[in-house]
């Protein structure tokens, strides 16, 4: 008996492909089979038409074909794979595929190498300093392992609505806001891994009633694991902020994150040390972690350093007790620092231009 079309689909799906992380099927890379007696062609389409690539995936999928039939009894004669290639960038298919947020002009995501360096904090500084200055922001915390919008921005006694079946965000400190902590409960959340996380951060930021924004910021969770490499091909995103810490040991992270949306065809419009130095009541500043680190790295990684935000114990404070704005009343030279990385934000996000698809470049 010939290989059945359920069984084949499964062998295909033990391949991964090493862009997303998912399977090929899952991937829509897998675009035509066609069984003929035993014979099986396949038309599989990949981003590069590097030759040993094509071999090595032509030869795994060889063998998890005829593995499977083997297992079922089942018989195959040859197997030809033909392969196309689509050579846009990820963030370029999400584009051409149109935008599923037509009211918003700009979505940013906000990526770090690790957790606890201030992806969410500075997330939420950009995203309420820009509201500070006129801007109509939106911000999506899509960190499913860690929400922490919640806390950040007061939203615990606030009641989830909806209309029209779509949720309504969150109108607090200038923004309209959506979270994930506050549809399920934050321990739920973290078991979320592949398909599930997908779907759950889909569902959240499509199927919320965002008004006309200017920005949307995306805060995505740490790392450059399958998760956060997935959620930020879900959107057509016109640039990254990448976080960091200054110290050494912290850039190695810091530079995965950097090549994940470099892969990504997402421009990288630059990088924030966060906990750069501290500066006392009376002025003083300390380097506690080695400021200008982050900075070392983004002049030589050839993306802009967007500035360095003091660390505070206020901040700390501003944070739990969901009151962002206490961090531009902190001193002088805290205020300046923020709108300092507000500002460069805006400068790069309009030299890159992406919200226009026909003048992005892959
Ligand atoms: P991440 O999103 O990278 O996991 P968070 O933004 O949640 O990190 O920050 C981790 C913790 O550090 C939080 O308690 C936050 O309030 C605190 N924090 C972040 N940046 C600063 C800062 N510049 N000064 C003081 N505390 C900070």
């Amino acid at each position: 008996m010939p290989i059945q079309p359920s069984n084949l689909r499964e062998a295909l799906r033990k391949i991964a492909d090493p862009d997303s992380g998912k399977d090929i099927v899952t991937a829509g890379m897998v675009k035509d089979i066609k069984p003929e007696g035993d014979n099986i062609t396949l038309e599989i389409e990949l981003n590069t038409s590097e030759p040993a690539f094509q071999q090595k995936l032509s030869e795994q999928i060889e063998a998890e074909i005829r593995a499977t039939a083997q297992e079922n009894k089942e018989v195959v004669a040859a197997v030809t794979v033909k392969f196309t290639v689509d050579s846009r960038s990820a963030n370029k298919r999400v584009h051409d595929a149109g935008n599923p947020l037509p009211n918003v002009k700009k979505i940013i995501a906000i990526g770090a190498g690790k957790g606890g360096v201030g992806k969410s904090t500075v997330a939420t500084i950009l995203a309420v300093g820009l509201a500070r200055q006129g801007a109509k922001v939106g911000l999506l915390d899509g960190d499913i392992y860690g929400p922490s919008m919640p806390t950040m921005l007061g939203l615990h006694q606030e009641e989830s609505k909806a209309e029209d079946g779509l949720l309504l965000p969150f109108d607090v400190h200038g923004v309209e806001v959506m979270t994930i902590g506050k549809m399920v409960e934050p321990d739920k959340a973290l078991i979320w891994r592949g398909p599930r996380a997908h779907s759950a951060f889909n569902q959240l930021a499509t199927q919320t009633k965002w008004g006309e924004l200017d920005y949307l910021f995306v805060d995505l969770p740490p790392g450059t694991g399958d998760v956060p490499l997935s959620l930020a091909q879900l959107l057509p995103l016109s640039g990254a902020v990448i976080v960091c810490t200054p110290q050494v040991v912290a850039q190695d992270d810091a530079r995965r994150a950097v090549r994940m949306f470099q892969q990504l065809g997402v421009p990288l419009l630059g990088l924030v040390e966060n906990m750069s130095y501290f500066v006392a009541d009376d002025g003083k500043e300390y380097d506690i972690f080695g400021k200008g680190g982050g900075e070392q790295m983004a002049a030589a990684m050839n993306i802009a350093f967007l500035g360095g935000i003091p660390i505070h114990p206020v901040m700390r404070i501003a944070a739990d007790t969901g009151e962002p704005l206490r961090n531009w009343a902190i001193n002088e030279t805290m205020s300046t620092a923020l709108d300092t990385v507000c500002d460069n934000l805006v400068s790069a996000a309009n030299a890159s231009n992406t919200d226009r698809p026909t003048l992005s470049i892959s």
